[in-house]
């Protein structure tokens, strides 16, 4: 993939946390999903994915596969500097689990794209 299509994909992965938390107002914390209220960032994301608009230019076209595939290879090192360096999806989790960033803050993290895809 070209870094130009990571980027729209990590943009596109920050709307579908927003959309999702939306879902459930309250933070998991080592969970994806806790009852019907919590979500852990990552679940919010998956649960979005569903949610995201499909009347945008982008919408139809995008498979989950997509994603999922930023999630498992564009590689991050932790903003925090613990010098973790593992693939988008466990980030956002460990940021989500270890540092107890909110859903807002990784959502932000992930749209600005600290790092150039690896
Ligand atoms: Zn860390």
């Amino acid at each position: 993939m070209t870094p130009q299509r990571y980027r729209e994909d990590e943009q596109d992965l920050a709307a579908a946390i927003r959309v999702g938390l939306k879902r459930r107002p309250e933070q998991a914390f080592g969970d994806y999903f806790l009852g019907r209220r919590q979500s852990c960032a990552l679940g919010a994301a998956y649960e979005g994915l569903y949610r995201l608009p499909t009347d945008g230019p982008h919408a139809n076209a995008r498979e989950l596969e997509r994603f999922f595939d930023c999630l498992e290879h564009s590689m991050r090192n932790c903003p925090e500097g613990c010098r973790k360096r593992i693939p988008l999806g466990a980030m956002i989790v460990h940021l989500n689990d270890d540092h107890r960033w909110s859903r807002e803050r990784i959502a932000e993290w992930v749209a600005a794209g600290d790092e150039p895809a690896a």
